[in-house]
């Protein structure tokens, strides 16, 4: 499970998370909703261990990922602690950010190689059968740069689940692509959500998406979760003003 508690976050004046605590129990589907600049990525940010916060503490599954328990303190965690931590986490990103230089299969398999130590001959079966998954076996070849925006993010997603992660964030990953092409990323998400017990973390502003795959929607503002739903809920019968005025802007 993943474990915000009292994380308070600011850039100068500006205030961006503010004693927020929530958890979010394995295996659930979660979608982060709010305004720009609700924090909402600041939020899968920390869990990359790519954001700090101020105060508070952020866990996944009791281990901290800013500090480590030693007996009933916690201290600043070591290298080898936050490592550790960190590689059951991977995140997709609304650019997709493969690397340019490696061809397909080799975006996929580079990180179980050289991170988890697999053998290439197991690190490229997995890849494989992976690029198979998001439809794209018979690119494994290509360059990124052959591909089209919508192949490159299934390569990504690919790529994030090549390293067998306990939790899988995704940051607006269709905003870059049109609504058609979103569409086919999307069902390839549907079918991670289907075919894994994978924990999913996501930021979107596809609301089809949220309805279809999250269990739960939280919705941000001010720094604070504002109110907290199953997606029918959510969508059907808001109950904060802010949040019904947030999804008239949106759907
Ligand atoms: P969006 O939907 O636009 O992506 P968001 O809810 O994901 O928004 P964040 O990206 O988490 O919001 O940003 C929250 C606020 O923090 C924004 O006002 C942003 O400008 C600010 N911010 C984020 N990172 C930094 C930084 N490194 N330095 C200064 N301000 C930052």
């Amino acid at each position: 499970f993943i474990e915000f508690s009292q994380v308070s976050k600011r850039f100068g004046d500006n205030v961006v998370l503010d004693d927020l605590s929530f958890k979010v129990g394995n295996g659930e589907r979660v979608t982060l909703i709010g305004p720009s600049g609700s924090g909402k990525t600041t939020i899968l940010r920390m869990l990359m261990t790519l954001t700090k916060p101020d105060s508070g503490t952020v866990a996944i599954s009791d281990e901290f990922l800013f500090h480590e328990k030693q007996g009933d303190e916690l201290v600043p965690a070591s290298e080898a602690h936050i490592r550790k931590v960190r590689s059951r986490v991977t995140m997709v990103f609304q650019q997709f950010n493969l690397f340019p230089n490696m061809k397909v299969l080799r975006n996929v398999t580079e990180a179980p190689i050289h991170v988890l130590g697999k053998s290439r001959d197991e690190a490229e079966q997995r890849g494989r059968e992976l690029l198979e998954m998001v439809g794209l076996q018979d690119k494994a070849g290509f360059f990124p740069s052959q591909l089209s925006g919508g192949q490159q993010q299934r390569v990504a997603i690919a790529r994030a689940l090549a390293v067998e992660p306990d939790i899988l964030l995704l940051d607006e990953v269709t905003s870059a692509l049109d609504p058609e092409i979103a569409a086919e990323v999307l069902d390839v998400l549907r079918d991670v959500a289907r075919s894994s017990d994978v924990t999913m973390l996501c930021v979107t502003h596809a609301m089809r998406f949220a309805r279809d795959v999250s269990n739960r929607v939280l919705m941000f503002g001010d720094g604070k979760i504002l109110e907290e739903a199953p997606p029918e809920q959510m969508f059907n019968d808001p109950q904060h003003d802010r949040t019904k005025s947030f999804l008239r802007s949106v759907l």
